[in-house]
């Protein structure tokens, strides 16, 4: 696709969004507090054993477009000033991080406008590690969201919904990303399953990968889409395989920096 037909067929999307935020955010209070209630049910049942699903990163992390995400300038030293401190300078969408609605949408929630309320929620993992190991490119289908359905049960509301495809444990070796030949390569969610767990009620889905779409995707349907419906998502998520399909909570730690559209956050799930 040409860039010009590309950006119309974003601009096209973007304008059908309206429909579709106003036909969830009727449903989205209900929403919340059935996840919020869920969360309290899974932690009431659980060991206590805590999971950081968060990467340790630093400028050598794996990130989209190939910059440093982070680079670090220590401006006090404890032999010298008796205290450590550093200078930080981020890229938003860097190490295990939150997308806020705004980052793919004109005007959606920022970071800092994010609902608390949505932030702490029932998780539920799909596995799809087996196919992803044929393709990098591999995607959460429709198909794969109704069979997790059919044997896990259904998706409470307010969950959020994290793909395992096992692209956790390559980070943060260069095979995250990209092919030897340089090609973003790594699994994410088609938008017939994204659109479908919008309709289940789902608050946020996370993926174990750079991005929430696949690494072959030139129109970022998943995150216009998605995003656009004031949902949130959370990319390079750690130790998915620690936990089961379901049962478990989760609690994202989203920055707060006014009018963010991302940011590193520290996620952490209790199982
Ligand atoms: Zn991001």
């Amino acid at each position: 696709m040409c860039n010009a037909c590309l950006m119309e067929s974003v601009r096209a999307s973007v304008r059908a969004h309206p429909t579709a935020f106003e036909r969830s955010a009727a449903t989205a209070a209900t929403a919340m507090a059935a996840g919020a209630l869920t969360a309290r049910e899974n932690l009431a049942r659980s060991s206590g054993r805590v999971v950081d699903l968060t990467h340790t990163y630093d400028s050598d992390f794996p990130t989209w477009d190939g910059k440093p995400g982070i680079t670090m300038r220590q401006v006090k030293e404890f032999g010298r000033d008796m205290s450590n401190l550093f200078h930080l300078s981020i890229y938003e969408h860097t190490g295990t991080h939150v997308d806020a609605p705004l980052h793919f949408s004109a005007d959606g929630p920022s970071l800092s406008e994010l609902d608390p309320q949505k932030l702490l929620c029932p998780l539920c993992v799909i596995d799809i590690s087996a196919k992803a190991r044929d393709d990098a490119n591999a995607m959460v289908t429709r198909d794969d969201v109704e069979r997790w359905v059919s044997t896990h049960g259904e998706i409470p509301q307010g969950a959020c919904f994290a793909m395992h495809s096992g692209w956790g444990a390559k980070a943060p070796h260069s095979t995250f990303r990209n092919t030897p030949d340089g090609k973003l390569a790594f699994p994410g969610f088609s938008r017939a399953a994204t659109d479908l767990l919008a309709e289940m009620g789902v608050a946020g889905i996370g993926v174990d990968t750079l991005s929430l779409d696949p690494g072959n995707s030139s129109d970022f349907a998943v995150h216009y889409a998605w995003l656009g419906g004031g949902r949130f998502g959370i990319e390079c998520v750690a130790n998915l395989d620690q936990l089961p399909a379901t049962g478990t909570t989760v609690f994202v730690g989203a920055p707060k920096h006014r009018g963010g559209t991302g940011g590193p956050a520290r996620i952490l799930a209790v199982a």
